[in-house]
């Protein structure tokens, strides 16, 4: 907490300067192009990975980037939260891109792997159901990339189980189809400091470099 409140003063002496036109603009107004949803972990920190300012990234943040899935009629099965976050950014802010993006390492695949969550939390138990479709998946179909350790297999099958769960949602689904919004699953390797991204094509997560950043930027651009 200490270097929480230090880092105030370090901000407002150091960094406030350099941001105080684009904070007298984006005090009028918001328009990021993405809505990023990754997990609460303090190690994944979205605008210091992708390098990007304030303005730019719309995030949802929750134990395990899960994205409780919604009835035929958009309502989510789970809490508002998350589908309040992603009406606000389809309908309001006009996103055109969503990622989901997991990571190595993660508790909550963990605990969905090992059946348990901390005790005296029934919150945190029914929450994690919400990744039971990547657990199931893993067991009856296999993981991507069998080399990983068990839960990185599961968290990077989570990634593309919440993307499905993001399809459920009328509102998604119809934007998607209409080439308006796109979906994107990635994924952080802690250890390394790699970010990867999910090809369809050879069903695997592929690490995002140089050469493979401008491909996927190319094909936003006939998007
Ligand atoms: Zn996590």
């Amino acid at each position: 907490m200490r270097k929480l409140i230090m880092g105030i003063v370090d901000f407002h002496e150091r960094l406030r300067p350099k941001y105080a036109e684009r904070f007298r603009e984006l005090a009028l107004a918001q328009s990021p192009d993405v809505l990023f949803i990754s997990c609460s972990d303090s190690r994944v920190v979205p605008e210091l990975l992708a390098s990007s300012h304030p303005g730019d990234l719309f995030t949802m943040r929750n134990v395990g980037n899960l994205v409780p899935p919604a009835t035929a009629e958009g309502i989510s099965i789970g809490d508002l939260s998350e589908a309040s976050a992603i009406e606000y950014a389809v309908l309001v802010l006009g996103v055109a891109n969503i990622v989901v993006c997991g990571h190595s390492e993660c508790g909550a695949m963990k605990a969905v792997l090992e059946h348990e969550s901390p005790p005296n939390a029934p919150n945190l138990g029914k929450w994690l159901n919400h990744a039971n479709r990547a657990a199931f998946r893993l067991e009856h179909e296999g993981a991507l990339d069998a080399t990983l350790k068990l839960h990185d297999q599961l968290s990077q099958l989570n990634v593309l189980v919440q993307i499905e769960h993001l399809m459920s949602y009328p509102i998604v689904r119809d934007r998607v189809e209409a080439g308006a919004l796109h979906l994107s699953g990635w994924w952080f390797e802690i250890a390394g400091g790699d970010i990867y991204v999910y090809e369809s094509a050879s069903r695997s997560f592929e690490v995002i470099d140089r050469q493979r950043a401008e491909r996927l930027v190319a094909c936003l651009a006939t998007k």
